[in-house]
């Protein structure tokens, strides 16, 4: 019996069609046919289409996740696995937002966009599709992203090329699957699901981000009383500048008015040592926490998530340096 796969499409470059006068892609509805474009997806699984909303994934927010988690908790137990298209641009925010709401999803759940439209020559949206759809008929149960022959992890993920259709990476994690003339699944990298499948849905957005860069003067950077957490994207290993900028007296008030401070690295391979260098040991001994080996993207959408699950810093403080979903390693 051929498996049941939900394919949700929301939109992104994989459907846009592009205006003949000027040459700009805009999301389009032709999924809707999308079985008659592609006809060996039915080859390969009974493919059900569910367009919810068609955007470029700029547009998108924690309400949109909402909608992805409602969708899919409701075909839960009818379906094997899932697929959704999705644009590049916020692929893994959206994929690390899902890997947090659907806990202990029990079928794949896997994203995938493309870097040409379908409807285009030289496409890699019909590669990325198929691939997808066979994968998800697969005992993979992740939030995934599956982009050119890569299965990655969704939560560990990050868009890294903004041209080749290899443009994703997973830095601090290794691939799941990888397919060639045959498809290699790594099942030692995969998680190992326990207890029930369970959505939580609530998100805030009462997080402000400040991104260091060298003279950057922190003053500017004034998140209200309604921001309950700042993310500093810092240096290397988590260093920020002390003799100038007034940082370190910036996030000495922030902690003081309550908001949770973490330190993040505008590196992206490994994980950061704030304690390592005298900065990043001073924001530490303030009561600063680290995102470790996270991604951007899996750091800010915890952090969202977090901020809208608990009231209690305590626990939002202490999830957060927990790995929820795999979005991070223990310390050995
Ligand atoms: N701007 C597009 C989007 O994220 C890019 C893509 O899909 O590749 O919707």
């Amino acid at each position: 019996m051929k498996k049941k796969i939900l394919l949700i499409h929301t939109g992104g470059t994989i459907g846009m069609t592009r205006d003949s006068e000027s040459g700009v892609l805009r999301p389009d509805r032709f999924y809707a046919s999308l079985l008659q474009v592609i006809p060996e997806l039915s080859a390969i699984a009974d493919v059900q289409v569910e367009i919810p909303f068609v955007f470029d994934s700029a547009e998108l927010n924690f309400h949109h996740w909402q909608q992805l988690a409602a969708i899919i908790q409701s075909r839960i137990g009818a379906v094997d696995g899932v697929v959704i298209t999705h644009g590049t641009d916020t692929l893994a925010y959206t994929a690390s937002a899902l890997s947090y709401m659907l806990h202990n999803v029990p079928v794949p759940v896997i994203l995938t966009g493309a870097q040409r439209p379908l409807g285009e020559l030289r496409s890699d949206a019909r590669n990325n599709l198929v691939n997808a759809v066979e994968l998800a008929c697969a005992d993979i149960p992740e939030v995934c992203i599956f982009f050119d022959y890569k299965l990655m992890r969704g939560n560990r993920t990050s868009k890294n090329h903004i041209n080749f259709f290899d443009a994703f990476v997973s830095p601090n994690y290794p691939l799941l699957a990888e397919v060639g003339i045959n498809i290699e699944v790594y099942r030692a990298n995969l998680l190992r699901p326990g207890g029930h499948f369970h959505v939580f849905d609530r998100f805030s957005p009462a997080l402000a981000v400040l991104k260091l860069f060298p003279g950057c003067a922190a003053d500017y950077f004034q998140p209200g009383a309604e921001m309950r957490a700042v993310l500093i994207v810092a240096y290397g290993a988590g260093t920020v500048p002390m003799q100038t900028g007034n940082l370190l007296a910036r996030v000495e008030r922030w902690l003081a008015e309550g908001k949770l401070v973490v330190l993040d690295s505008e590196a992206h391979g490994g994980r950061i040592e704030p304690q390592l260098y005298e900065s990043g040991a001073r924001l530490l001994e303030m009561g600063v926490i680290s995102a470790g080996d996270m991604t951007f993207e899996a750091a800010a959408t915890k952090l969202m998530f977090l901020l809208g699950q608990y009231d209690r810093p305590e626990l939002i403080r202490g999830n957060f340096q927990k790995s929820l979903a795999g979005e991070l390693s223990e310390l050995p």
